[in-house]
């Protein structure tokens, strides 16, 4: 089950290894380099689902987080955080962020993650 992700992430290369990810398992694919980015990304097209980093410049992915559920409460957020962030991810779970995986991670786990994802959201 596919649709479109949005990547947001500042690290240039971040975004591109997971975009050539998603697209090889056939997702459409956005980025953005930070959550404002990632703000007007989701104006223009709501995605099934967004990757999101933590750690950005303009605004970072808690403050993106807000935004976006404030408007669009039922999109599911990955976040992306660094190991032992306990606090981070206790406010991205707080935020309404559907789970949290910390970098580096396997891209396998990453894939399991957004599958059992995209299931629970069609049923
Ligand atoms: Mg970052």
């Amino acid at each position: 089950m596919t649709g479109t992700v949005l990547i947001v992430d500042d690290q240039k290369g971040v975004r591109r290894l997971l975009e050539e990810l998603f697209r090889r398992d056939g997702w459409q694919v956005k980025v953005a380099g930070d959550g404002i980015e990632a703000m007007d990304s989701v104006e223009e097209i709501i995605p099934d689902l967004v990757l999101m980093d933590v750690k950005m410049p303009n605004m970072n992915g808690l403050e993106a987080t807000h935004a976006i559920m404030a408007r669009n409460p039922s999109i599911p957020i990955i976040m992306m955080t660094a190991y032992g962030e306990i606090e981070v991810v206790r406010q991205a779970l707080e935020a309404g962020v559907k789970r949290c995986i910390s970098k580096p991670f396997d891209i396998v786990t990453l894939r399991d993650m957004v599958n059992e994802l995209m299931i629970d959201r069609a049923s």
